[in-house]
């Protein structure tokens, strides 16, 4: 019997799950989470679910045993380097997804006399993400040792296992935990929809491309918002330079008043009170900002 599901791997448990899943609920895309089941499937799209481990995620698509995958880029380019970027079997990103963003980051002991990043000669950086670490350290001319760890990577300079550690950060709580101070940035990361190189049957490519086309339409939205105001014809040109991100507004005419109209436009950024404050200041009145949902080209 012919297949004609696509497969997309996402973590099983930790930072990308939840947002993997909601990702997919707002693609129209149900599934019921069955507990402890690492294969689940969506009854009202053909797409199947594997719950793994990130790390796992990169092979699994570049190898074809998936389609997609989400995943860090921080994963997906350490594996890439790792495998020595092999352009023919590459993961394609289809799409930058705004979550899970984090930074791969040097950090050391508050005590350590850091000036800049000359400080770092010689000294022992432990890490999980070897190759990240390696590329900055070659990009940059620099020369340093690198320890490689699984997990943990914070309490090494503690252990006196290394001088430095180089490990992901986003609020920098753990660090500060731990009396450490970033010092440099080695890459930024955040969660992303791949596609793997492998070619699909015709049928799974339109299956294929539905879904990167929900996953675009659901990301558009995200950022996006409607708004509605009443401004005077006098202030129209100086009210639409304020709207942020919006392309051509409707503007419509007003029922009993010739002096003003009512401006309807799709921003592409967010709004925030300052804008609004703003508007009002240019003559807008009765502002109205709405969540776009879903959004179609
Ligand atoms: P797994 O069991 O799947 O291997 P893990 O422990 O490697 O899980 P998590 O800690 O859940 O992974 O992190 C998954 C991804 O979330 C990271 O690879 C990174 O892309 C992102 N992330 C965002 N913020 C942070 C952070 N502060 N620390 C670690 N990862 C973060
Ligand atoms: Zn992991």
């Amino acid at each position: 019997m012919i297949n004609n599901r696509i497969r997309i791997a996402i973590q099983k448990s930790g930072r990308l799950s939840e947002e993997s899943f909601r990702l997919l609920q707002s693609c129209g895309i149900y599934i019921k989470p069955r507990k402890e089941q690492l294969f689940c499937h969506s009854d009202n799209f053909p797409l199947d679910l594997l719950l793994v481990r990130d790390d796992d995620i990169p092979s699994m698509v570049s190898e074809g045993t998936c389609d997609f995958g989400i995943v860090g880029t921080n994963v997906l380019q350490e594996k890439l380097l790792q495998r020595g970027n092999d352009a023919k079997n590459n993961n394609e990103i289809i799409q930058y997804l705004g979550f899970a963003s984090c930074r791969l980051s040097i950090a050391v002991p508050k005590s350590f006399a850091y000036q800049d990043i000359t400080s770092l000669k010689k000294c022992r950086i432990a890490t999980s993400y070897p190759h990240l670490l390696l590329d900055f350290i070659q990009k940059n001319n620099l020369d340093m040792e690198i320890t490689t760890l699984t997990g943990s990577v914070e309490i090494a300079p503690r252990l006196g296992i290394a001088d430095g550690i180089c490990d992901l950060v986003s609020t920098g709580g753990t660090l500060e935990a731990n009396n450490l101070r970033e010092v440099e940035t080695v890459f930024k990361s955040q969660a992303v929809l791949i596609k793997s190189p492998k070619q699909l049957s015709e049928e799974k490519q339109k299956i294929a491309k539905l879904f990167q086309n929900r996953v675009e339409g659901s990301e558009l939205a995200n950022g996006s918002k409607y708004i509605m105001l009443h401004a005077p014809k006098s202030a129209l040109s100086l009210i639409v330079t304020l709207l942020p991100g919006a392309e051509r507004p409707t503007v419509l005419e007003l029922q009993g008043d010739t002096t003003k109209v009512a401006i309807h436009a799709l921003c592409r950024e967010s709004i925030f009170w300052e804008t609004m404050e703003k508007l009002k200041m240019a003559g807008a009145s009765s502002i109205l900002v709405l969540p776009v949902e879903k959004m179609m080209n």
